[in-house]
């Protein structure tokens, strides 16, 4: 007798014990019965053929009917089905068949069996990886979609934050002239007065923080490209600082670096604002008596500053967090304590703007610190990379600035 020949003397048995012990296990699925008869017949085509690929559409049905629980598994699960047919398919020719016959078709049928799991296990891992990959769209989608309300709702309060906020310093200065007109000398209205005033500048500077983000995240920050020296910038800015760090008894140091009084074209305004808000963080998270140091060198296409205290430091995992909006890493409690107090946290949105702004000049930022310490202070330092550029970035520019391209003599009134 051919293996044919036997498997059609066990096709009925086969179908009913096999049909049998599914139904003893509840998890076996609707369309056994169908099922089973198509695997049958597709084992005695592949017995005839030797296509084995004859059964993938089949086994392929069985892994997509996995529900979504079972693909977020760790296991690669075996349908209950294929299972059953493969634990049982032996006893059935052992009660049916003589022992050399029931021998002889185990022994065909299993290079069949071992093809059917092997292609279960590739179309369970095919089917893994696509459910993950969506799982993995959808998520980043909503990211997305979470990332861009942030941008709306700081773009719409920024503007509509702008209105009252001019009316209240309008008012208060009418108040402040009328007063000052009438008495001499600091009455307690006009400290008051002053007092509103200095709520208000602190408002407008997180209103202005808030535009910038929002320009940033949009894509419509524009440079205003013109020649810049860092050393000019410098000067500006310890005059402008030098009352925040007398306040707090600390040292700025800003030293003359090979670079620093090289032209470069880039936005000085911009430019000013990124260093100025890495000086101030350094005054703010460098404890009373603490020393900040800028310096820098000139580099092969670029000049590079660096910021450095003695502060409070920052963990190594949030060194890339702070540079994203709202990444400060304070508690609630502490916000808005002050623009340069110890500690005062803000909105978190100086060191995005700080990159974005070094971003669109095509330079980098980043931070290295041995750690987040209240009590050795290790102290952080800030890097940015501004790219040198001697040439004026488009025509606009060169027309506008043609004595200063390529190393000119004369200067503008620019910072
Ligand atoms: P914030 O308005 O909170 O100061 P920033 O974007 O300027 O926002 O800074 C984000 C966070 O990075 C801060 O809340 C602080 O935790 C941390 N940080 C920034 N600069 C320093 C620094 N020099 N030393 C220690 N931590 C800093």
């Amino acid at each position: 007798m051919t293996i044919i020949d036997l498997l059609t003397k066990i096709r009925d048995s086969w179908l009913k014990e096999i049909a049998q012990k599914i139904r003893e296990d509840s998890r076996g699925g609707q369309n056994y019965e169908s099922d089973l008869i198509r695997f049958y017949d597709l084992l005695v085509q592949v017995i005839e053929t030797g296509e084995m690929e004859s059964l993938s559409p089949l086994l392929a049905e069985w892994v997509s009917s996995h529900s979504e629980l079972e693909l977020e598994g760790s296991i690669i699960r075996i349908p209950p089905i294929l299972d059953k047919i493969v634990k049982h398919t032996g006893d059935v020719a052992k009660e049916h068949l003589e022992p050399d016959q029931a021998i002889d078709v185990i022994q065909a049928l299993m290079p069949i069996f071992t093809f059917s799991f092997e292609a279960i296990a590739t179309q369970e891992v095919l089917a893994r990886f696509s459910h993950f990959s969506e799982q993995v769209e959808l998520a980043q989608a909503d990211l997305e979609l979470i990332d861009k309300s942030k941008s709306d709702f700081i773009s719409v309060a920024a503007h509509e934050l702008r209105t009252p906020l001019t009316l209240i310093e309008g008012y208060a200065s009418m108040l402040r002239e009328n007063l000052a007109k009438e008495e001499d000398g600091d009455t307690p209205e006009l400290l008051l007065i002053k007092g509103i005033n200095n709520g208000t500048r602190r408002l407008q500077e997180i209103v202005d923080d808030m535009i910038d983000v929002s320009m940033i995240d949009n894509n419509l920050l524009i440079l205003n490209f013109q020649p810049t020296w860092l050393n000019r910038l410098f000067e500006v800015l310890e005059n402008d600082v030098k009352g925040f760090v007398k306040e707090r008894n600390q040292i700025l140091e800003i030293l003359a670096f090979e670079g620093s009084q090289e032209m470069t074209f880039a936005d000085s305004e911009r430019l000013y604002q990124s260093i100025r808000n890495l000086v101030t963080n350094a005054i703010k998270y460098t404890p009373d008596g603490g020393k900040i140091i800028v310096d820098g060198r000139l580099l092969d296409g670029f000049i590079e500053v660096t910021v450095q205290d003695n502060g409070i430091g920052i963990d190594q995992e949030d060194q890339k967090k702070i540079f994203k909006k709202f990444g400060g890493l304070g508690e609630v409690a502490r916000h808005s304590s002050g623009k340069t107090k110890f500690k005062g946290g803000g909105p978190g949105l100086g060191l995005p703007i700080t990159k974005g702004i070094i971003d669109a000049h095509g330079g980098r930022i980043w931070v290295e610190s041995e750690g987040y310490n209240e009590e050795t202070y290790p102290g952080s330092k800030f890097f940015i990379l501004i790219p040198l550029r001697t040439e004026p970035p488009d025509d606009k520019v060169a027309k506008l600035f043609k004595p200063m391209a390529g190393g000119g003599e004369s200067q503008t009134d620019s910072l």
